[in-house]
């Protein structure tokens, strides 16, 4: 199995990418049905380095679409986020019209139950029907930095098959081996991740620095294909839980596969990455963060700057919220509430999944 690595000067040059493992026709054949994979997590558009850039996955269509296949891209964005705010926000709002390609909804497609043999963390799973139908999927991540699993690529990407709420059970049943199960089930035929922008830092995979890499990377195995992207970030692939666990259950290899084009270290980049989490580091600042709310105001005029609060593995940057909500519904235990106009965390409660940070829209929640 084989992974390409190319400079890129934009979306045009996955052409090249493909043609180094032997052109579109190897992954896709006339009269099959693709489904592309776009990352389209949050509103946000693909210059932050969040989501995947429409141009490319249009070029990625453009070329499926040559070998006589019929192709739609499929998304179901972060939980709670809409997919008809995240669509046009991402640059997705017209993709139809202006690339000839289908944008499904995967929240408002039909939900097919799933069994998943020999699955660690989740046995069983809701997939968007439109996954399940198509002959090959083209999987399509950003390379950027998540807050829980160090890195996002394409194994992490699969989370988005799963539609609406059903997606926070993953991170309930172990987010790192419940990825590795549903890339058991879900196959990825060909791996094109975008890292003409991508993200670092620990705010990542929605609040993080945008870093222009303009690399393409394409392979036919996920793992292979996300064990080469974090090498070009600076990471070690045995050192990430999930990549590490996909190969050990058999899905690929971390090294020792053949690398064509530009090559990793022609093109890598040390990225900012965010720490693993300590679940054993737990301290409530509920109480202060009452006194905070009671008292924000007056405070801020005397100090200049609101306080961050702590709460067990979560921090909260109080000057940043804007009182959303937002990362009351995106927890999966119900540990989030509202005081006032600040959220507060139940850090007994918390199980570190970081799903409420990656669903902030301002920014205002990271690892502690
Ligand atoms: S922390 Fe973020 S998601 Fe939660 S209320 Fe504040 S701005 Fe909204
Ligand atoms: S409060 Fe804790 S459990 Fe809830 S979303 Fe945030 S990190 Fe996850």
């Amino acid at each position: 199995m084989t992974v390409a690595v190319i400079r890129a000067e934009g979306p045009q040059d996955v052409r090249r990418a493909v043609e180094l493992l032997g052109g579109m026709g190897r992954f896709v054949s006339p009269g099959e049905k693709v489904l592309v994979k776009p990352n389209i997590c949050a509103a946000k558009a693909s210059e932050t380095g969040a989501v995947t850039d429409p141009e490319l996955v249009a070029e990625v269509c453009r070329l499926a679409a040559a070998q006589g296949a019929e192709v739609a891209v499929g998304e179901s964005p972060i939980h709670p986020f809409r997919s008809s705010r995240v669509f046009p926000r991402a640059g997705y709002g017209d993709f139809r019209e202006r690339y000839g390609f289908p944008l499904l909804d995967l929240d408002a497609a039909e939900r097919v139950e799933i069994r998943i043999p020999g699955g660690v963390a989740v046995k069983e799973e809701v997939v968007a029907k439109p996954v399940l139908e198509c002959d090959a999927l083209i999987n399509m991540p950003v390379m950027k930095t998540h807050l829980q699993t160090v890195v996002s690529l394409g194994l992490k990407n699969l989370k988005g098959v799963v539609p609406t709420r059903d997606k926070l059970i993953i991170h309930l049943r172990g987010l790192d081996q419940g990825i590795v199960d549903l890339n058991t089930v879900i196959r990825s035929r060909l791996i094109v991740v975008d890292g003409l922008v991508g993200m670092e830092g620990a705010l990542g995979p929605t609040n993080g620095r945008p870093v222009r890499l303009g690399v393409i990377v394409a392979g036919d195995n996920v793992v292979e294909v996300d064990a080469a992207c974090a090498r070009i970030m600076g990471a070690d692939p045995r050192e990430i839980a999930h990549i590490r666990l996909a190969a050990e259950r058999g899905l690929g290899r971390l090294q020792g596969f053949e690398v064509l084009g530009d090559g990793i270290e022609a093109v890598r980049r040390e990225f900012e990455l965010p720490a693993r989490p300590d679940l054993n580091r737990m301290m409530i600042s509920g109480f202060l963060l009452r006194m905070y709310d009671l008292l924000r105001r007056p405070l801020d005029r005397i100090t200049g700057r609101a306080p961050s609060f702590r709460f067990g593995e979560v921090r909260l940057d109080a000057g940043k919220c804007d009182g959303c909500r937002i990362c009351v519904k995106a927890c999966p235990v119900e540990a989030v509430s509202m005081r006032g106009e600040l959220p507060e965390i139940d850090a007994a409660t918390c199980i570190a999944c970081f799903c409420c940070a990656e669903a902030c829209p301002q920014g205002a929640l990271s690892r502690a």
